[in-house]
C-alpha cells in the first residue's frame, strides 16, 4: 500500500503539522502579548487525549512531522504524557520529527525526558543576551533560569536552534553578540522579522520593524557570509558565517514571498485548522471530532480544508500601512 500523503489545490504536500497545546505562557512578550491576557477557559482547548487523536489522525494522513508551540507547550499541565504517547509514531516511522518550539523556561526539567521522547531538535526562543532586556521583552521571564535550561537542552543532546524576534531599538545592537554566542554554542540562529499579530497598536509595531534585509546588511560588513541553500519548505533562508561556522538565518514573512513551497498547516489549541498564517480561514477540527466517535468524520473535514489551502497570504508593509493585518494572537495560532 502507497504511503497516504495530503495535497492541496497548488500540488504542495502538506506533511508538516504545527500544534498549540495551550495559549498559556508564563511570559508576556510584549511583541506577543498583551499585559494582562485574558487566556481561554480550559474547556475550550483539546484535551490530551483529543490531542493525541488529533495529532495520530494527521500522522494517519501523511504527515511526518509534528512542531509543538503555543503559548509556552511546556507550561501545558502533564505534556510529557502527550510527548511520551507521540513517540509511538517515531517508532513505527510513520512520524519522521517531533519537535518544539519553546521559550526555554522549563527546560531544565524536561530536556531529558523529551529527548527520551524522540525529540533531538528544538527551536528555543531568546532575542537578548542581556539580563535586563530580556526582563523587559518578556515582562516576566527570568533571564537566569532560560539560559541554564538551554544548558539542559544542550547536555541532554538535543540540537538547538535559536530564534530571535528582530525588533528595532530593543536588540538591533545585539546582532553581532547573538551570532557570535550561537557560533560558540554551536547553536543555528534566526531571525524573524516582527509579524502583525494580535492587538498591538499600528504605530508600535512599525517602530519595532526592523527589517531582516538591514540584518543581513550588517552581517556581510562584518563578517564573511556565504549563502547556502536550504528549503526547508518554510519562510527561511539561511547564510553560513565562516568565522564561527554557524548558521544565520531569516524567517521574513512580510517581505518575501514563500508561500510557493508551503507544506504545513497549524492547529490551535482548541481545534481549528489553519491552513495558512496569513488567511483567516479555519475549519473546525475540535467539532468533527468530539461530535462523532470514529475518525472518519474528522478525516473528510481535514481533507476537505486541505482542499481550500489559499495559495498565499496577504501581509504588506509597504506602504506603512499595516495590510492584511490579523487580529489573531501569535500564541493562539502558536508561531
Ligand atoms: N512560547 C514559545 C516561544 O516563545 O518560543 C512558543 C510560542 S511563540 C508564539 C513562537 C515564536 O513566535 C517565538 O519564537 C516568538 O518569538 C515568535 N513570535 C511571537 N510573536 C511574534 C510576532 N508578533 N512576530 C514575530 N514572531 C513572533
Ligand atoms: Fe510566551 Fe512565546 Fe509569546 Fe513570549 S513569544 S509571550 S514566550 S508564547
Amino acid at each position: 500500500m502507497s504511503t497516504p500523503q495530503l495535497i492541496d489545490p497548488y500540488q504542495r504536500i502538506v506533511s508538516y503539522l504545527r500544534i498549540s497545546v495551550t495559549d498559556r505562557c508564563d511570559f508576556r512578550c510584549y511583541y506577543c502579548m498583551s499585559e494582562d491576557m485574558t487566556f481561554l477557559p480550559k474547556k475550550e482547548l483539546l484535551t490530551l487525549e483529543e490531542l493525541d487523536r488529533m495529532c495520530s489522525t494527521f500522522v494517519d494522513m501523511g504527515v511526518t512531522k509534528l512542531r509543538i508551540t503555543g503559548g509556552e507547550p511546556l507550561v501545558r499541565k502533564g505534556i510529557m504524557t502527550f510527548f511520551q504517547s507521540m513517540s509511538r509514531h517515531l517508532k513505527s516511522g510513520a512520524l519522521k520529527e517531533l519537535t518544539l518550539t519553546t521559550n526555554g523556561s522549563q527546560l531544565t526539567r524536561f530536556a531529558q525526558p523529551l529527548y527520551e521522547c524522540g525529540v533531538r531538535r528544538i527551536n528555543i526562543s531568546i532575542d537578548t543576551l542581556n539580563p535586563k532586556k530580556f526582563g523587559e521583552i518578556t515582562r516576566r521571564g527570568d533571564f537566569h533560569k532560560v539560559m541554564a535550561g538551554i544548558d539542559a537542552a544542550d547536555k541532554a543532546g538535543l540540537k538547538i536552534k535559536i530564534n530571535a524576534v528582530a525588533l528595532k531599538g530593543t536588540n538591533d545592537d545585539e546582532l553581532h553578540d547573538m551570532v557570535e554566542w550561537c557560533g560558540k554554542r554551536g547553536f543555528d540562529l534566526t531571525w524573524i522579522e516582527v509579524m502583525p499579530m494580535g492587538d498591538m497598536g499600528e504605530a508600535d509595531r512599525l517602530d519595532q520593524y526592523w527589517p531582516l534585509s538591514d540584518i543581513r546588511k550588517q552581517l556581510n560588513e562584518h563578517w564573511t557570509v556565504e549563502d547556502i541553500p536550504l528549503n526547508t519548505g518554510g519562510p527561511a533562508t539561511y547564510v553560513r558565517v565562516k568565522e564561527t561556522g554557524g548558521r544565520v538565518g531569516f524567517i521574513t514573512p512580510l517581505t518575501h514571498n514563500f508561500c510557493e513551497s508551503c507544506n504545513r498547516v497549524r492547529l490551535t489549541c482548541t481545534g481549528q485548522l489553519f491552513l495558512c498564517l496569513g488567511q483567516e480561514d479555519a475549519a473546525d477540527l475540535r467539532a468533527a471530532m468530539r461530535d462523532h466517535e470514529g475518525n472518519d468524520a474528522l478525516k473528510a473535514e481535514i481533507n476537505a480544508a486541505i482542499a481550500r489551502k489559499p495559495k498565499g497570504h496577504d501581509f504588506d508593509y509597504s506602504r506603512q500601512v499595516i495590510g492584511g493585518e490579523m487580529t489573531r494572537h501569535m500564541n493562539h495560532t502558536g508561531g
